[in-house]
Parts: C-alpha cells; sequence; structure tokens
C-alpha cells in the first residue's frame, strides 16, 4: 500500500473507532476525505510509543532535551501517549534511526537532518550548512519562512514528518595544535570535521576525517588527528579537549546555527487522535526553545571555565581565512545544487530567506551585539 492511501486508510480507521457507529462513522468518513484534520479525541485509547536518539544516552542539551520531550508529552496528554527514550545504540545505532522511523519499526527519531545527506542531500539544509544561517535565521525561515513545506514535502517520500526540535546556535571552530594565519595554515592538517564542512576543509587542502564522539580525544591526544571540531565550550569541556590542544578558535563557520529534528513516522502520527498530534508539536516546540536557552546557559559557564584555567589560547579564525573558507563554501554548494534536483529547489528558498533576512539581522542583532552589548 502507498504511503498516502496507508495514512487515507489509517485516518479514516481511527475516525471510526472515535465515532462509535459504523454509519456515522462512514458519514464522517466522507467529510474526511476534504478535511483529513478534522479534530478528534478519544480519551480511551492509550499509546506506547518509542523515540530513538542519535546521541548517546541522557546526552546533556539534546539527550535530556529528549526526554524532557517525552516528560511534557505525558504530562500533556494525561498519560495518553506514553514515549520511551532510548540513546544511540540502546535499541539500535545512532545512524540507523532514520530507516527505522521510517518503516515504522519505532514511531520517533531525535537527530540532525545533516545525517540524511546520503539518503537525501537536500536534508543538510534543514540543519546547517557553512556560512548558512543563525539560530534566530534558520528557525524564522523552516516556521514562518516557507521551509517546512519544503521539509515536509521532503521527507514524505520517506513517510516521516519533520518537527524542527532544538538548535545548538552558533558552534565553536575547533580545537587545534597549530596556530592557523594564512589558509595554507590547514594544508596536510588532519581535522575531524564531518559534513558539508569536511568537503570545504578538503577543499582548502586539509583533510577530513569522520571520528566517532568516543574516539576523538584519543585520536586528537595521540596526533592521529591534528585537529577536531566538536560543538560548543560545554560540550567539548566535557570531553577534555582543553587538556591536550593548544588553541580553541572561533567562529564556527561550518556549523552556525545546526538545527535539529524530531521525526515521526508519518502514517502513525496520523493515526493518533488529533490532540495527540497537536500535544507532540506542541512539546517539540517547547523542546526546540528548551535546547537553545540551554546550550546558552552552559556554554556561558563553561567558556569561563576553559578560559580561567588558563591552558587553551582562545583564538579568532582571520578574517582573510573565512572569507577564503566563504568561497569554498560557495563552490561546494553550487556542486551539490548542479548534482541534486531537490538541493537545488531548496537551496533556492534556503538562499533567498538567507539573502532577504541579511539586511534586517544587521541593523537589529548585528547593532545590538556590536554597539549596545556591555560585557
Ligand atoms: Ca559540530
Amino acid at each position: 500500500m502507498k504511503a498516502q492511501s496507508r495514512r487515507n486508510f489509517l485516518a479514516k480507521g481511527s475516525l471510526a473507532l472515535a465515532a462509535g457507529t459504523s454509519g456515522l462513522a462512514m458519514a464522517c468518513q466522507d467529510k474526511q476525505k476534504k478535511a483529513v484534520n478534522t479534530p478528534y479525541i478519544n480519551f480511551n485509547n492509550t499509546f506506547e510509543w518509542k523515540i530513538t536518539t542519535t546521541w548517546p544516552p541522557n546526552f546533556p542539551v539534546v539527550g535530556e532535551g529528549c526526554n524532557l520531550l517525552a516528560r511534557w508529552i505525558d504530562e500533556m496528554s494525561g498519560g495518553r501517549l506514553k514515549i520511551k527514550v532510548y540513546g544511540g545504540g540502546e535499541l539500535i545505532p545512532s545512524l540507523e534511526s532514520f530507516e527505522a522511523v521510517s518503516n515504522g519499526a519505532i514511531e520517533m527519531g531525535h537527530g540532525g537532518a545533516y545525517y540524511w545527506a546520503g539518503k537525501s542531500p537536500a536534508a543538510q539544509f534543514f540543519s546547517t550548512v557553512p556560512f548558512g544561517m543563525n539560530v534566530n535565521q534558520i528557525n524564522a525561515w523552516i516556521q514562518t519562512g516557507g521551509g517546512i513545506e519544503l521539509w515536509e514535502e521532503l521527507y514524505d517520500r520517506f513517510d516521516l514528518l519533520p518537527i524542527l526540535c532544538g538548535n545548538t546556535g552558533v558552534q565553536m571552530g575547533g580545537w587545534f595544535n597549530r596556530e592557523i594565519n594564512s589558509i595554507e595554515d590547514l594544508q596536510g592538517l588532519k581535522m575531524r570535521i564531518p559534513g558539508l564542512g569536511g568537503k570545504v576543509f578538503a577543499k582548502a587542502g586539509g583533510t577530513a576525517l569522520l571520528v566517532a564522539g568516543g574516539e576523538i580525544y584519543t585520536n586528537l591526544e595521540r596526533g592521529v588527528i591534528d585537529a577536531t571540531e566538536w560543538i560548543g565550550p560545554y560540550h567539548d569541556y566535557l570531553m577534555g579537549f582543553h587538556e591536550i590542544a593548544k588553541y580553541y578558535y572561533y567562529p564556527g563557520w561550518h556549523e552556525p546555527g545546526s538545527a535539529l529534528e524530531l521525526i515521526v513516522n508519518k502514517t502513525k502520527f496520523m493515526s493518533l487522535p488529533s490532540d495527540l498530534q497537536a500535544i507532540i508539536r506542541t512539546a517539540a516546540a517547547r523542546s526546540n526553545n528548551w535546547m537553545m536557552s540551554e546550550f546558552n546557559s552552559k556554554n556561558m559557564v563553561y567558556l569561563n571555565r576553559i578560559l580561567q584555567e588558563g591552558k587553551v589560547d582562545l583564538r579568532s579564525f582571520p578574517d582573510d581565512v573565512l572569507d577564503k573558507l566563504r568561497t569554498l563554501t560557495t563552490e561546494v554548494l553550487e556542486e551539490l545544487v548542479e548534482e541534486h534536483e531537490d538541493c537545488r529547489k531548496i537551496y533556492q528558498s534556503f538562499d533567498k530567506f538567507r539573502r532577504d533576512i541579511a539586511l534586517w539581522s544587521t541593523l537589529s542583532e548585528k547593532t545590538y551585539y556590536e554597539k549596545l552589548m556591555t560585557s
């Protein structure tokens, strides 16, 4: 059965259950054909779902945020929708969650859309791209600027519903044992840097490596890699990179505002009573807000802690290095758009929004940071 007809079938079935009598149900089904989102609530049905995350169990901020998401859904639904949270590797390996939620083996997943570049390269625009948008900008594009319609359309073919659910904010540039004074200093450098950022880094002459989270510290300590990026001061501190690297560079040009996603099996979502559907969306919006707030609160504390311990030299990438990386990013994005039709369509919307919002962001946020904020 095709996904669309399966959804219609399940929507009808659930409506019949809510209506109670088959005659009434049939009449409602006719209406339902025109208005799939007709509200219906059934307080007798309870659901036990699972969410599998791409993070280790209880991972700071994002894993904790998933625990809260499940708790909030439980509270709002009066216990009618219980969601058990599994960290990556507990139920299935982290990066198999897209597939598992897509085929309905697990109802929900949490991660970043750029993890699914192998399934659909255009997914990357719904997490982050180098020199892309910051958290405020990408929230605006996705939620009210046309992004969500494109995202839902892209994921529909996988029978997935994407919901915005978290953001890391601007990440840090990473940990280095060598000063970066010019683009030439990146040549021959082996850095753990995934995704499109890695492609740009490779174009700059470096070697971009993918190293699993648990192995980065040892690889950096032993010189298997020369540098690594991770997230921001809080998570970086917990990894202990400040003990073994000399320089901590900013900004995270490669991840200027990585949006995170809740993915829900669409057939199962559509079969839920409408109030539970709304509760999932509402809890995800709360998590989207909570995760960014928690990142900021913790990064603030741990940045100071890293600096106070006094072993690390905090540096900004030189402007000309960033300019060169920006040029190389344009090349990488042009190649991506050239190769994939989905990327072309989504990038058009993404890039137009990014350009259109630049003036407003400049005279509001940027001016605030540069001229009004005191420290
Ligand atoms: Ca990162």
